[in-house]
């Protein structure tokens, strides 16, 4: 236990550690005389052996509305601080893996070569391109710990959302007090207004454009997806991230849901799983008030069918840890700083990781409001974004360092190996290939999301096929 507390303890103590280190572009600040702004942290942090390193982190409470989509992929479309500390990890191993292959490598990447010898190597073609990379890299003995500031948005947090509704009802305050389960008080957990929120009731705006069950996938007209907050009393429900009242709901899930979907699929992304094997969650150490079991039953137990996971994929399982530690920024440090004043949640985002070729000056955070980059002009209809307004861990941005790496590991390999292939045919290849195809040509991790999806996970939204059909 004493152990466990310990681990907890520096693990957010490394993710603070970081942030704090960061400069104040994008962090929650006091707006004016009446109102001062929080936000919700999450990180990564690198375990080898006894050392830990906070290998990415980010910030934020917002995602854009189903109207706000683009079919670009210019904009980031769910900025939940947890959503954006698991896209900055993928630029982490990216630049993991470009280290690896460079001519100064010092042997100081997560990563290995696998030298397998393949059959088909010395003569690979276009079409075996993601055969011959297959799986090439792999994890050194290093694990990896999530920490978030706050319990993560959806079912996991819905049951302990409810007991703050209670709690600041004061109907039953003398039973929640008295639950061992409850680990922390006085807190109103995810958002500030939840007030406004009815428990039993959906509170969508009348005009809404998307209905969640438009895009599910599936056909059961029995299964029906839950928006936001709607009905908390109804647990092992897959959920959408609440949008604003003001604008269209959300097509992205919450962060139970996708957390929960990593205890399968890993972290390191679709495309990623063409070069190396899942990368799976140690722990996730969580800071503000949370329903243990509840965490638990949401991240660990909905998925619980193996059938359809096979090797390199497995159902991994989270420990869950809290932490005394707290946010300075998160919602309670701000309340406690300042009772008087007004709460809301920061507009902005911050993402930063660990990135080996930048230098310590610019090794700094990006930030992004609005799915952008922070005083980007607005998006015009129909137009793809200023590469320079872009956020780093949008589609688009990401597609393209995809397919840098695969192309630079594939450069490296050849030569190493001999081989006569030219690289100038990968990079075709490559750019023949749309978002979704790349996505498509990692088929194990594919075959065992779509299991997912398609039984304990049934209803999970599809976002239409038409946003990821675009190119570099
Ligand atoms: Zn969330």
């Amino acid at each position: 236990m004493d152990q466990n507390k310990n681990l907890s303890e520096i693990i957010s103590s490394c993710v603070f550690k970081k942030y704090n280190s960061l400069p104040k572009k994008g962090k929650p600040a006091k707006k004016n005389e009446s109102s001062t702004e929080w936000t919700i942290l999450a990180g990564i942090v690198k375990q080898d052996q006894d050392e830990f390193e906070c290998v990415s982190l980010a910030t934020g409470t917002k995602c854009l509305g189903g109207g706000s989509l683009s079919k670009f992929g210019d904009l980031v479309n769910d900025s939940h601080a947890e959503i954006l500390a698991k896209r900055s990890f993928i630029l982490y191993l990216i630049d993991q893996i470009n280290d690896l292959i460079s001519p100064t490598y010092n042997n100081d990447s997560i990563f290995y070569l696998n030298e397998k010898s393949d059959p088909d190597e010395h003569n690979p073609c276009e079409t075996n391109i993601f055969k011959f990379l297959n799986r090439r890299l792999k994890l050194k003995n290093v694990y990896f710990h999530f920490y978030s500031s706050q319990c993560p948005c959806g079912d996991a947090s819905t049951s302990s959302l409810l007991s703050s509704l209670i709690d600041s009802n004061k109907t039953s305050k003398d039973q929640i007090a008295s639950d061992p389960q409850i680990k922390r008080k006085n807190s109103t957990s995810e958002y500030n207004n939840i007030e406004k929120f009815s428990i039993n009731g959906d509170h969508t705006k009348k005009n809404k454009r998307f209905k969640e069950n438009d895009y599910t996938n599936s056909k059961d007209s029995e299964i029906k997806i839950l928006r936001g907050r709607e009905n908390l009393l109804k647990l092992n429900s897959l959920r959408t991230k609440p949008g604003r009242f003001d604008a269209d709901s959300t097509l992205s899930m919450s962060c139970s849901d996708k957390i929960a979907l990593w205890n399968v699929t890993g972290i390191q992304s679709s495309i990623m799983s063409t070069l190396l094997d899942p990368i799976y969650l140690h722990s996730i150490i969580i800071s503000d008030y949370f329903i243990k079991d509840e965490v638990d039953r949401s991240l660990n137990q909905r998925i619980f069918d193996s059938n359809g996971i096979f090797h390199p994929y497995k159902l991994n399982r989270l420990l869950i840890l809290l932490t005394n530690l707290e946010f300075i920024h998160g919602l309670e440090a701000v309340k406690n700083n300042y009772p008087n004043l007004i709460h809301i949640p920061c507009e902005a985002s911050i993402d930063w990781y660990l990135n080996k070729k930048l230098t310590i000056d610019k090794n700094i955070q990006e930030v992004i409001v609005k799915g952008k980059k922070q005083g980007s002009a607005n998006k015009k209809n129909f137009e793809k974004l200023k590469s320079t307004s872009r956020s780093r861990l949008c589609k688009l941005e990401m597609f393209k360092a995809f397919k840098i790496v695969i192309s630079n590991l594939f450069r490296y390999l050849a030569e190493k190996k001999n081989i006569n292939l030219e690289i100038t045919d990968v990079e075709k290849t490559l750019n023949e290939k749309t978002y979704k195809n790349l996505k498509l040509d990692s088929a194990e991790y594919q075959k065992v999301k779509h299991y997912i999806k398609n039984s304990e996970f049934k209803g999970w939204i599809q976002k239409p096929d038409n946003l990821e059909n675009f190119y570099t």
